[in-house]
């Protein structure tokens, strides 16, 4: 027997709980407080009760429109660990019988004291990362793990049959690396032909166990890749044909969430795959043509955003389904990506204005979208009333005050090219030279120094209303008194207050400025088990006043040596919040650009001689298309140039950035123009400075000398091997010597120990250089 596909389903749902559940759960098991049984039980739970609330959304129990897509930590990990996908370094995690157990599973998340983990990336174009598969020639693969049978038994003991989910063999290999084992050149997508016997053994155990359709994710498709399309296409084919020939099969839905299939959509709709979904919010609406190789597979249109919160314009979805229903036999819809990417329900913010509210669909709003677009199928007219509200939604938001404010639209309107350009770095050079009056190699940090839990409960004090303003005010000018002291202390050059007042690098701005709003329970997950909570970007944004100066004067008021101003970038600020999507992302950036701008002058007037504007998300909003980057690189680059492009040539610009893969988007890190950009580089020995030669980069550069993502602290020796490697392929004189990336997350402990290593090691390769520089 098997079910014809739903009317209507969601590619995921968020995994972390309502109110972070499996986040509390995963980290007491982790910290020693809880055991394995505990774990599994609040994960199980959690399952049943997300299936559950599917239901009462409207997705039926028994028909696999509810897709078993939990993890206890990353859905790529999940894959990895079913086919046995580990390299060399992690063999001895097997247990007797084969298996990869819960504590393999964590072990190759987290590493452990002999072992880094598996390296963490960016899921696609969002602020997702997932664990990055490590894959060498005699990677043996195996049925290491049967959770996915597991849930699915679970599930139809709790009366839903839902739709058990794998990446796609595909994207699986495009995502991995090669394993430390493989001669160097090893393409993991060779593995291949070894991969898909598994998958398909893996198929034929799921149709025993009574399982109608699984779910085959293949993102990467929508992305370009290294290799050449045709290669790809070749790719796709071999292994859905392979995988669609097992006779004792489910039906096959494949996944191609976050973009266009563009040429490998008539490829893959010619598969014989039994559904294929499709991203048409992002995406594409493809034309008959396009679609003609689908014959009888059922073409599952992705129509509802699974990436951001605004409730969807059932009209223009209602289109979308009526057009492509014209061009195939059977159509099915959904969110256009998993709905792990926005939090759980709008209900839970009763905080916010109820006219923003009304404007919100966060994940169980989705689902309900996608059941009403699903009675538009077959019958155009059916959902009319729906679409008249959803109409009346965009209309008043479209209406309400703060959306277009005047003087905002006419302050960017004005903007001449002027307004984006510094002028003569030489010139800037000397007037800041004169100014700051600073050794060669000078010492600075990213920014936050550690977050105590004293600073921490201080601000959820403050927030309950049991501190007053000028009690919170006073404890956190003590802690930056501290981190000050300690910095002259250590002998840094260019200090920073540490950032002890803010929440979050995003957020803190956006509780500062006018057309965001934030929410209480709007987490989602980052990667593992850590979350975010993005605020959301309604309206036109102005500064009402200053934000970060009082403190920033403070902190200067207690030192002789330069503090920096801290602001985090235009781009940035836009990555890690739930943007606007009623004005181009690249106008809002320079109104949020203009915000930062006014900043700048204020702390220039208060005397603030060194400004840092963070973009650490830059890399993170690059198109996964060619062809769509240059567009992206010249707004977001132009919208950081107009948020510092006002300060005067002797106010030194400081950049920070959250990566090392550098070279693909050098020019576009040149062209922000700061005078000193900081860099991860601690993890990667320094490799950047080739890119940094190659390239010619002629303003300052700090690429980081000490990795801040652990706790290892760095002996002064291995700071001066990196600073030595360091002035072989960058001037000297260009030089800073910085962490990684900001303190926060670390202890004090191992922080001034690291701190004193990094401020002698500098000290010593300096003497090295004698006067050599100048
Ligand atoms: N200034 C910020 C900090 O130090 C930068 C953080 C980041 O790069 N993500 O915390
Ligand atoms: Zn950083």
């Amino acid at each position: 027997m098997t079910t014809a596909f739903p009317k209507a389903t969601i590619v995921g749902y968020p995994r972390i709980g309502r109110r972070r559940e499996l986040k509390k759960a995963v980290e007491a098991y982790w910290a020693g407080r809880t055991s394995a049984a505990e774990l599994e039980a609040t994960a199980a739970q959690l399952r049943t009760d997300t299936y559950a609330r599917l239901a009462t959304l409207g997705l039926e129990a028994g028909n696999y429109s509810i897709p078993a897509s939990f993890s206890l930590y990353d859905q790529v990990l999940d894959t990895a660990v079913t086919f046995g996908a580990v390299s060399e370094r992690f063999k001895d995690l097997y247990d007797a019988d084969g298996s990869l157990g819960l504590d393999a599973y964590f072990t190759l998340a987290r590493g452990d004291k002999e072992r880094q983990p598996l390296e963490m990336t960016k899921w696609f174009d969002t602020n997702y990362h997932y664990l990055v598969p490590e894959i060498g020639p005699d990677t043996a693969f195996s049925l290491a793990n049967d959770w996915i049978l597991r849930d699915v038994a679970e599930a139809a003991e709790a009366g839903f049959a839902v739709r058990p989910t794998l990446i796609g063999p595909v994207t699986f290999l495009l995502l991995s690396k090669a394993a430390d084992e493989a001669p160097a050149g090893f393409d993991p997508l060779s593995r291949l032909d070894d991969l898909l016997p598994l998958y398909v053994e893996l198929l034929g155990r799921l149709a025993e166990a009574g399982v109608d359709w699984v779910q085959l994710e293949e993102p990467a498709l929508v992305a370009d890749q290294a290799i050449a399309e045709t290669e790809l296409a070749a790719a796709v084919e071999r292994a859905y044909a392979a995988l669609t020939a097992g006779a004792d099969r489910p039906s096959i839905l494949v996944t191609t969430q976050y973009g266009s299939l563009g040429s490998l959509l008539p490829v893959l709709a010619g598969t014989g795959i039994d559904a294929l979904h499709i991203d048409v919010f992002k995406g594409a609406v493809p034309v008959p043509a396009e679609l003609a190789n689908l014959g009888a597979t059922v073409l599952v249109a992705g129509v509802v955003d699974g990436h951001n919160i605004w409730k969807a314009d059932l009209g223009a979805a209602a289109y979308k389904v009526a057009e492509l229903e014209a061009g195939v036999q059977t159509l099915a819809v959904a969110t256009s990506t998993s709905l792990q990417h926005v939090p759980h329900d709008v209900e839970d913010e009763q905080q916010l204005d109820a006219q923003l509210r009304s404007w919100l669909a966060f994940a169980d709003q989705k689902v309900a979208e996608v059941v009403t677009l699903s009675r538009a199928i077959g019958h155009p007219g059916a959902i009319d009333a729906d679409i008249a509200a959803a109409d009346e939604v965009l209309a008043s938001r479209a209406g309400a005050p703060g959306v277009n404010r005047t003087e905002v639209r006419e302050r960017a309107a004005a903007l001449t090219p002027s307004d984006f350009a510094r002028g003569d770095y030489a010139d800037r050079q000397a007037a800041q030279e004169g100014a700051l009056n600073l050794p060669a190699l000078p010492t600075t940090t990213i920014g936050s120094f550690p977050q105590t839990a004293e600073v921490r409960s201080a601000r959820a004090r403050a927030n309950r209303g049991d501190l007053t303003a000028e009690q919170y005010e006073q404890l956190m000018k003590d802690e930056i008194k501290r981190v000050i002291d300690l910095q002259e202390e250590l002998g840094f050059d260019v200090l920073v207050h540490g950032e002890p007042e803010r929440n979050d690098m995003v957020q803190y701005f956006a509780e500062n400025l006018d057309g965001f709003d934030v929410t209480v329970h709007g987490w989602v997950q980052s990667y593992g088990s850590r979350c975010t909570r993005p605020s959301i970007l309604w309206g036109d944004v102005s500064r009402p006043a200053p934000i970060t100066v009082p403190w920033a004067e403070y902190a200067q008021s207690l030192t002789g040596k330069p503090v920096k101003g801290m602001l985090t970038g235009p781009v940035t600020i836009l990555a890690w919040s739930f943007v606007r999507d009623d004005l181009p992302l690249g106008d809002t950036a320079n109104q949020v650009a203009l915000t930062l701008r006014d900043e700048v002058s204020d702390l220039e007037a208060a005397g603030i001689k060194v400004i840092q504007v963070d973009e650490p998300a830059l890399r993170e909003l690059l198109p996964l298309r060619k062809e769509d980057q240059a567009e992206y690189l010249e707004w977001s680059v132009n919208s950081f140039r107009l948020s510092t492009a006002s300060a005067a040539p002797s106010t030194q610009i400081h950049t920070h950035l959250c990566y090392s893969e550098f070279g693909a988007i050098i020019d576009a890190i040149d062209g922000l123009d700061a005078d000193v950009t900081s860099i991860e580089a601690a993890r990667s020995r320094m490799e950047v400075v080739h890119d940094l030669e190659a390239h010619g980069f002629k303003r300052g550069v700090g690429p980081g000398v000490y990795d801040i993502h652990s706790p290892r602290v760095p002996a002064e020796q291995e700071v001066v091997e990196l600073l030595e490697k360091a002035v072989q392929h960058v001037p000297a004189r260009q030089l800073w010597v910085n962490p990684d990336c900001g303190l926060k997350t670390r202890g004090y402990a191992e922080t001034e120990e690291s701190l004193r290593n990094l401020v002698n090691a500098a000290v010593a390769v300096r003497a090295q250089l004698g006067a050599s520089v100048s």
